[in-house]
């Protein structure tokens, strides 16, 4: 047996056995999103820190007592999560900050943060015998779940808007999927999509449909505050056991359902007893593309975001471009809840963060990566962290994702290569000129 107690509706409250429900709250439609609820008590009797430090499962099936899959179900064999969590003195010093560290989720098994999400939606689906999975994407949540589909040989649906960037697609095509290329955006897709599974039967991995892929997104989560605890510095078990939460957490919003994920991540270790304080959680978004960020300046908290009708999003970060984001509610409350703030950039800044990123500690972000990156920046510019802060930005998407995007940023940047004929002589001009 897992250890879910409920699905609760963050509308009406409702309570649901998982097995009453499939996705949303009945009485509310695709709006009435469900938060898994568990049973801390249970797990605290057999899940402790100190059996994770014994623990050679480098993957996010370590947690597997806190997600919301049974204990024998056969988890796919493609790793999916302990990505790296990166020191960056180097990015620190000129924003004026003493601690910082980069989670860097390019390096999942399909090259985003996504696998930590479609890799529970497989399980799930297996659980239920699903034939088909389907999802809509911007294009990551798609190469995701169509990596981890190929691993295990389960067919699948995808949902892209046809504008998505070619290396998504090429993913998606590689490994298999069936794929729908929609004329339209990524909302067109997600309504096609929602249409598609209920019309065919198919399992439906909509990111703010699907309750549990914040549940698999909550790892990140875990992570973090189990490898602070490994970073040099009394061990856990000097601590009591404890892990260590950071101060502040940067992370990039689109739909919202990674913010939610990274809340509830947080809130299951300080359930636990493992965390000792919430850290602030701050949500990134383009400016062209900035529901939440707008909703929360308006001060719609909690269910009066619902209020707010969707906007055009348009921005270089495909991964997060929104005009309805999916799961707003946990959005608003990610932020609202913690003491964050939702911060927004330009495409010119985000696409500046890409080399600034790069240089400062070898990691190659895609645009919607990077953003979370300026968005730190621009969160020092108005004064919303303090120097001692121990703060974590994480790279959601690596740059091979969006190669165009990357040479765009560098030659804004003013970074050129140079052109040499196949000879020393040549290449002695070259030299001399760059010397100059
Ligand atoms: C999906 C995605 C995001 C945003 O996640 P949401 O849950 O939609 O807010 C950010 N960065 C990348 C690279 C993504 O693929
Ligand atoms: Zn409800």
């Amino acid at each position: 047996m897992n250890h879910i107690t409920s699905l609760k509706c963050l509308i009406c409250g409702k309570e649901y056995q998982p097995d009453e429900i499939d996705y949303v709250c009945p009485d509310h439609g695709y709006e009435g999103i469900v938060d898994v609820q568990y049973d801390y008590g249970l797990i605290s009797l057999s899940f402790r820190p100190q059996n994770l430090a014994d623990d050679r499962d480098y993957s996010i099936w370590r947690y597997k007592p806190l997600l919301p899959i049974e204990p024998d179900s056969p988890v796919p064999p493609l790793a999916v999560g302990w990505t790296p969590l990166y020191e960056a003195p180097r990015l620190a010093a000129p924003l004026g900050l003493k601690h910082l560290w980069v989670k860097d989720d390019g390096r999942q098994a399909t090259a985003s943060f996504k696998d930590r999400a479609s890799a529970i939606a497989v399980v799930k689906a297996q659980e239920k015998g699903a034939a088909i999975i389907t999802t809509a994407s911007t294009g990551n949540a798609a190469a995701a779940l169509s990596g981890i589909c190929a691993s295990v040989q389960q067919p699948n649906v995808i949902f892209v808007p046809e504008t998505a960037p070619p290396a998504k697609i090429a993913q998606l095509l590689t490994f298999g999927s069936t794929v729908m290329l929609v004329h339209g955006t990524y909302d067109d897709a997600f309504d096609l999509c929602l249409q598609a599974a209920e019309t065919y039967g198919w399992y439906n991995r909509n990111t703010g449909f699907n309750p549990y892929m914040s549940e698999g997104k909550k790892t990140v989560s875990f992570e973090i505050c189990e490898q602070l605890s490994l970073t040099p510095g009394p061990s856990p078990a000097g601590r009591g056991g404890m892990w260590q939460a950071p101060d502040a957490i940067f992370v990039s919003v689109g739909d919202g359902c990674i913010i939610g994920g990274v809340h509830k991540g947080l809130r299951d270790l300080l359930e636990l007893g493992w965390i000792d304080h919430m850290p602030r959680i701050y949500g990134v978004q383009a400016a062209g593309s900035n529901f939440m960020a707008e909703a929360w300046q308006a001060g719609l908290y909690g269910l009066r975001v619902l209020e707010k009708p969707p906007i055009d999003a348009h921005t270089v970060a495909d991964s997060i471009s929104a005009g309805l984001p999916r799961d707003r509610i946990k959005a608003m409350a990610a932020v609202v809840d913690t003491g964050g703030a939702y911060v927004t950039v330009t495409d010119d800044e985000i696409l500046a963060a890409i080399p600034v990123l790069a240089r400062g500690c070898g990691v190659f972000a895609e645009p919607a990566g990077a953003t979370s990156y300026a968005g730190l920046v621009k969160a020092v510019e108005q004064g919303l962290v303090s120097p001692d802060d121990r703060i974590v930005v994480i790279n959601t998407g690596s740059g091979l994702k969006d190669v165009k995007s990357a040479m765009t940023a560098v030659e804004q940047a003013g970074t050129r290569p140079y052109r040499v004929e196949p000879n020393l002589a040549d290449l002695q001009r070259v030299m001399a000129e760059i010397g100059r």
